[in-house]
C-alpha cells in the first residue's frame, strides 16, 4: 500500500493517502534501529532529555547478536558474546529513559519540518528530529538455486545455523572477516570448512586470518566462485568456477552439507531513498564530520552510512554524534 508520496506530493493527496492511518502521537526524538548506533544515540539523547522512542526493526540488537564473540569492543578485556552485550546496551539505553518498542518503519515522509514515519503499515508516528540507525542486511550470490536453498543448507549466519551442521562439511563464500570469522567458528562444530575465495587474497584482516590459517580443518579454495548449489532436498554439493575467466578456468565440485554466505551487507535505505542522498551502493549520505543528512531533522548514523569501517564501535560513535546533532537541532527549533 502507498501510504505516502515522496516528497511533491500536494497537501491534499497527502491527507488522503494518509487516512486510516491515525497518528499515534508526536514524538521529540524517533529513533530507527536498534544495534550499537541506534542504542548508543539513545543513551544520549535520553540523558539529554529529548524523551527518545526507538523502533528496533525486526533484529532486535542488530548484526551483534549474530555473532558469538565480540573481542574489540573496548570495556570488555575478556571479550564478550554479541547477544549479551546488545542487551547491555539496550537496559543502559532503557535506564536513562528511552521507550524501546518492536516494529519496523516501513514508510516515511521527511518533507516537512515534521517528520512522519508508519510503522508497521499501520502507526503513524511524527517526529522533530529522526535518527536513523536502520543498519545493513546480509547479501546473497544471486543464485536461483541458492535462493531455492535458503532454510534447507544455505544460510547466511553461522552462529544461527551451525549448529545443524555438527561434524558435517560445510562451505563459506567470501574472504572479509565475517567469512573468516564465521569459517573458525564452523571449524569449530565441523569436520571440514571449504573458504571459496574469488581472489587470490583475503580482505580479512591480519589477526582474523590467522585464526582461518591455524584451523587445521579449514580449506582455502582460491580463486573460485559458486556456479551452483546442488542437491534434491537439501544441499549435497556446490559447483564452482576455478580461475573464472582464465585460460585454465575449469569447473570442479564438492560436496558439503551447508553453505554459508559471508559477501558482506547492503545497507537498509530503501525506504529512506526518495528524501535522502544515498551513495550508488544506498549507503545514506552525511555531511562529514556530523550525522546530518541532507534533510534538516533527520540524522544518521552507524553502517547504514559507514561503507568504510562498518565496526560496533564505529557505529556506537557515530550514534553519539546524531544525538548530538540531533540535541542541537532541537535546541535551536525552540
Ligand atoms: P545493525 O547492527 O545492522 O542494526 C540495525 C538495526 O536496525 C537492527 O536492530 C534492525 O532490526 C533495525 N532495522 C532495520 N530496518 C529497520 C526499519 N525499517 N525500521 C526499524 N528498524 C530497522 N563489529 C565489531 O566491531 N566487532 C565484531 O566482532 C564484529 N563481529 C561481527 C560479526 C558478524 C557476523 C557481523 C555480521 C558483523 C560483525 N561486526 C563486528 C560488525 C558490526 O556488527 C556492525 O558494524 C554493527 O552492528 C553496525 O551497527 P548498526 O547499529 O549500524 O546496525
Ligand atoms: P566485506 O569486508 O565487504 O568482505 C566481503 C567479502 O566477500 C570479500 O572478501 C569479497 O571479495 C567477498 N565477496 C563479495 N561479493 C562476492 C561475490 N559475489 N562472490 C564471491 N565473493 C564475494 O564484508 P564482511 O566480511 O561482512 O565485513 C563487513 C565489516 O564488518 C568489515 O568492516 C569487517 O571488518 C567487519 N567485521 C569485523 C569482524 C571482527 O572484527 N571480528 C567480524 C566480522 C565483520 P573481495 O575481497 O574480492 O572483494
Amino acid at each position: 500500500m502507498e501510504l505516502f508520496k515522496p516528497m511533491g506530493t500536494t497537501p491534499e493527496e497527502s491527507a488522503s493517502e494518509k487516512k486510516g492511518l491515525e497518528v499515534k502521537e508526536h514524538v521529540k526524538c524517533l529513533i530507527l534501529g536498534s544495534g550499537p548506533a541506534g542504542y548508543t544515540a539513545a543513551i544520549y539523547a535520553a540523558r539529554a532529555n529529548l524523551k527518545p522512542v526507538m523502533y528496533t526493526g525486526m533484529q532486535m540488537g542488530g548484526q551483534l547478536t549474530t555473532t558469538t564473540e565480540v573481542d574489540n569492543f573496548p570495556g570488555y578485556p575478556d571479550g564478550t558474546d554479541g547477544t549479551a552485550m546488545m542487551e547491555d546496551l539496550k537496559r543502559q539505553a532503557e535506564r536513562f529513559g528511552t521507550e524501546v518498542r518492536f516494529g519496523m518503519a516501513t514508510k516515511v515522509d521527511f518533507s516537512g519540518k515534521v517528520k512522519q514515519v508508519v510503522i508497521d503499515d499501520n502507526t503513524l508516528i511524527e517526529a522533530d528530529a529522526v535518527i536513523l540507525a536502520t543498519g545493513a542486511t546480509a547479501k546473497y550470490l544471486g543464485l536461483e538455486s541458492e535462493e531455492k536453498f535458503k532454510g534447507y543448507g544455505v544460510s547466511a549466519c553461522a552462529t544461527c545455523d551451525g549448529f545443524f551442521y555438527k561434524d558435517k562439511v560445510v562451505a563459506v563464500v567470501g574472504g572479509g572477516d565475517t567469512a573468516a570469522e564465521e569459517a573458525t567458528y564452523l571449524a569449530g562444530l565441523c569436520k571440514k570448512v571449504y573458504m571459496i575465495v574469488r581472489r587470490d587474497v583475503l580482505r580479512a584482516s591480519k589477526a582474523m586470518q590467522k585464526r582461518v590459517f591455524n584451523a587445521e580443518n579449514i580449506e582455502i579454495l582460491w580463486k573460485h566462485q559458486t556456479k551452483e548449489v546442488l542437491g534434491e532436498q537439501v544441499v549435497t554439493a556446490v559447483e564452482l568456477y576455478k580461475n573464472k575467466g582464465e585460460a585454465n578456468e575449469e569447473i570442479v565440485r564438492i560436496d558439503i552439507d551447508g553453505f554459508f554466505l559471508a559477501i558482506g551487507h547492503t545497507p537498509n535505505s530503501d525506504i529512506f531513498k526518495d528524501y535522502l542522498d544515498t551513495d550508488e551502493v544506498g549507503y545514506v549520505q552525511t555531511v562529514p564530520g556530523s550525522a546530518k543528512t541532507n534533510v534538516p531533522g533527520v540524522f544518521a548514523c552507524g553502517d547504514l552510512q559507514d561503507n568504510t569501517y562498518r565496526q560496533a564501535v564505529t557505529a556506537a560513535g557515530s550514534g553519539c554524534m546524531a544525538a548530538l546533532d540531533a540535541e542541537r537541532y532541537l535546541g535551536e527549533l525552540e
